[in-house]
């Protein structure tokens, strides 16, 4: 190592900033973060410096830095633009042993500051000897990601039971292995989702029985996968794959989005296919329930947002009866993720004040929708599973009212290497959709936003010609 890694406690203590400008006033913030006293020595203020110095937060002396500045500091950091001021500032420092840091100048440093994750009190510092800042920093963002926000809250309810574990827990071992299953367990998760004073029931709850296991049904968490591209998967859905004992997912959920879930964790295909239910809705409510009943994590893996014609609602309800916890994750939607994809905002001041997402599936052949409704205009419709049912739906659509030369797209995959693009109109979708062979799980967008998506569409020419080239295929297959 060519550093000694330290945290240092500045709390209440006079730490010099000498510079004037947004540097300086980043490094002041930082050290203010820490409880610093701080002053800044420079003969002019930039506007946020100024602010600081308005605010009370930081003391300014009006002057060009000169040793005396140093009398009584703990720690200065010079951040000037002007390189005879920081060498002077780091021999002056240097000359008391004063800890110096001057900006960008390592050679001039006998303290190097990190990039840092800041869950206080937990906080993560990544330096890299002063060789790559940038490196250091785009670590620093793949951690930001991993570590969830409210782990600092984690760290202080575990500091306010610290005393009682220590008690309750002789040895060394057991506290470890408490505290592990506190960290691992539901009653982390119940902090990360904000139920703080349920954590803290439950901590409590643990120590009075005295037991280093958090004991009972295990947990289910319904968790949304988004609409196929793992990059939208959101932080806590990652974290929870990355937990979870077994994972229950239906075929919506992607190779690419199970191959982030944890290794050694079973995986059970509940799959749902128009027509071919792999596991009948009650079967999968049994399994859910035995399989929490024996203490596991649970993910119930869900395309898009359970929430939203993801039956989620119907399996939490059984689990609510069998008096086994859960959580839910929201996933992106759909609706929401093939919009973005496909360029075409699902609301816009000049076309659509409001959207609706509808259900296209078929019940006994028919599609039952509130068409009135649905043909007013100034809005978006988005038709989920709606492949099979397409035509039959346009053309009420258009019965009702709608016109037929309304702007309208089919999105297959979307979001995801393999989507496809069909844009029509009312009148024309469904044969249009019919021509590409558009399969599901595809999402029918109807509204005059789809217009936008010529000059929206930044997926750009690369998927153009690659869905051309499909079209192509499926014309001659045809
Ligand atoms: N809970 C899911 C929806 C489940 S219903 C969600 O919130 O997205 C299944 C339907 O969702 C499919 O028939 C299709 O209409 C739509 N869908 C899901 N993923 C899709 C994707 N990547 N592209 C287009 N449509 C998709």
């Amino acid at each position: 190592m060519d550093y000694f890694p330290v945290f240092l406690d500045v709390r209440n203590r006079p730490c010099l900033v000498v510079g004037g400008g947004e540097v300086a006033t980043r490094k002041a913030g930082l050290l203010l973060k820490s409880g610093a006293r701080v002053t800044l020595v420079a003969p002019a203020l930039c506007d946020s410096a100024g602010q600081l110095v308005e605010r009370g937060e930081v003391l300014h002396v009006p002057a060009r830095f000169s040793p005396g500045h140093l009398r009584g500091m703990v720690l200065v950091i010079a951040a000037t633009d002007d390189a005879a001021v920081n060498e002077e500032v780091s021999v002056a420092a240097n000359a008391l042993h004063l800890p110096v840091n001057v900006v960008d100048s390592p050679q001039l440093c006998s303290f190097i500051v990190p990039s840092i994750v800041d869950r206080s009190p937990v906080v993560v510092a990544i330096g890299s000897s002063g060789k790559a800042p940038v490196l250091a920093r785009l670590l620093r963002t793949r951690l930001e990601g991993l570590i969830p926000q409210a782990y600092g809250k984690l760290a202080a309810l575990a500091g306010a039971f610290r005393e009682q574990a220590k008690q309750r827990f002789a040895d060394v071992e057991s506290r470890r292995r408490f505290w592990e299953n506190v960290f691992e367990g539901p009653i982390a998760e119940m902090v990360f989702s904000g139920r703080e004073a349920a954590a803290r029931h439950a901590l409590l709850d643990v120590l009075n029985r005295g037991e280093g296991k958090v004991r009972g049904a295990g947990q289910v968490y319904l968790v949304g996968a988004g609409p196929g591209n793992p990059d939208l998967l959101t932080f806590r859905a990652l974290r929870l794959m990355q937990k979870a004992d077994v994972v229950v997912y239906d075929h919506l959920v992607g190779d690419g989005i199970l191959d982030l879930v944890r290794r050694d964790a079973q995986r059970i295909y509940a799959g749902k296919q128009a027509g071919n239910h792999a596991l009948p809705q009650g079967e999968i409510n049994v399994l859910l329930e035995r399989l929490a009943r024996e203490g596991k994590c649970v993910v119930r893996l869900k395309g898009g947002d359970p929430f939203v014609f993801g039956r989620g609602g119907e399996e939490l309800e059984a689990l609510a009866d069998a008096g086994i916890p859960f959580e839910v994750v929201p996933g992106i939607t759909a609706a929401c993720g093939v919009s973005s994809y496909a360029g075409i905002p699902l609301t816009h001041r000049d076309h659509a004040q409001s959207v609706t997402f509808v259900t296209g599936h078929l019940k006994e052949g028919s599609v039952n929708l509130d068409w009135e409704a649905l043909v007013r205009p100034h809005q978006t419709v988005v038709i989920y599973m709606g492949v099979g049912a397409l035509a039959q739906i346009c053309e009420r659509l258009v019965a009702h009212g709608m016109a037929p030369a309304l702007p309208a797209a089919m999105v297959e995959r979307g979001t995801t290497s393999d989507q496809r693009v069909v844009t029509a109109t009312v009148g024309t979708l469904a044969q249009e959709a019919a021509r590409a062979g558009i399969e599901p799980p595809a999402l029918a967008i109807i509204g005059e936003v789809v217009s936008l998506r010529k000059r929206l569409n930044w997926l750009g020419e690369a998927q153009a010609a690659r869905e051309e080239a499909k079209r192509g295929a499926a014309e001659i297959a045809a």
